[in-house]
């Protein structure tokens, strides 16, 4: 008999996912849904042919943690990760804090964030400043991959076919100074994109400095950060200036992103570091 043209599979274990899922290799896994249906005004919604809900995966809601990470389960919804508390990394409960409202917060996974194929989303930002890595499941094996290195790809790129983000480990080193600046989007548009910036020093000595910003992309530039790391505080206004200048130059190399963006992630750099100026 012939297959109906529709079909929804609510698998409980990976087994049951992956066998459907290399029977219907179209399908679609559906986490909150709030991406997939998102921007559809219309009465009737329209969704992908075939669907696997992945709300019966009891191993995808799990959060654990360790003396060195938490790790969080793709189906974690992003006011779960907020409520957990002190536990999460600042810069990521700030940035769970600023997507959408809490009613989407309720229904919005971590993964679907994460995995949201036309672009990165705001999640992503946090995790590739905090060096998290993923978990990618197929039927066969896992692979672990770094967020950074995951968000490099172009987002329908990052993910296989018929692979699943399962897991989002994230180190938990305590960072001394967290901001995290949401810029507001061209009308249309939700966001103009993120910018966190992290530090963390021991007595007078900057140990670690990250910056990421992610809209369309993520942009970090490694060498302005190696440029500080080892430096004592407060730094000098010198050290300050080369390092915006070095951020200034890295974002002129680019195509993207557009001038008023540049100007805004420079504003936000140079004030920022000024902080840490003697
Ligand atoms: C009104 C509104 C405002 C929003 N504002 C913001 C905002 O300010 N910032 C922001 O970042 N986002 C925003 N979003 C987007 C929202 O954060 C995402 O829609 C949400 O995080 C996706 O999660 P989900 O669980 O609903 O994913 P789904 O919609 O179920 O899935 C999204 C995509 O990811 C895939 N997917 C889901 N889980 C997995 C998995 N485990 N493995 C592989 N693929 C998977 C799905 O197949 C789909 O392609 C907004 C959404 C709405 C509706």
């Amino acid at each position: 008999m012939a297959a109906p043209l529709n079909q929804v599979f609510f698998p409980a274990t990976f087994q049951e996912l992956f066998t459907a899922w290399s029977r219907f290799p179209d399908a679609v896994p559906f986490a909150g849904g709030t991406g997939l249906i998102r921007g559809q005004g219309k009465q009737s919604l329209e969704l992908p042919r075939n669907i696997l809900s992945l709300d019966k995966l009891e191993d995808l809601r799990r959060i654990t943690r360790t003396e060195r990470y938490l790790e969080i389960g793709a189906m974690v919804r992003l006011n779960e990760i907020i409520r957990l508390g002190k536990i999460v990394p600042e810069v990521l409960t700030r940035c769970l804090e600023h997507i959408a409202g809490p009613q989407i917060r309720n229904i919005a996974t971590i993964g679907g964030n994460i995995c949201y194929p036309e672009r990165r989303l705001d999640a992503s930002v946090p995790l590739v400043a905090l060096d998290a890595h993923f978990e990618l499941r197929n039927g066969q094996n896992s692979r672990w991959i770094s967020a950074s290195r995951f968000c490099s790809i172009p987002g329908p790129l990052a993910i296989n076919p018929q692979e699943l983000l399962t897991r989002i480990r994230i180190p938990l080193e305590q960072w001394n100074y967290s901001v995290f600046k949401k810029f507001k989007g061209s009308s249309g548009t939700d966001s103009g994109g993120v910018i966190v910036f992290i530090i963390r020093n021991q007595k007078n000595t900057l140990t670690d400095i990250r910056i990421v910003f992610g809209a369309e992309r993520i942009l970090r530039d490694k060498n302005s950060e190696t440029l500080l790391i080892g430096n004592q505080l407060p730094l000098s206004r010198k050290e300050a200036d080369d390092f915006v200048e070095h951020w200034k130059s890295y974002l002129a190399a680019l195509d993207t992103p557009e001038a008023i963006i540049r100007s805004e992630i420079l504003n936000f750099i140079e004030s920022q570091v000024l902080f840490i100026v003697e």
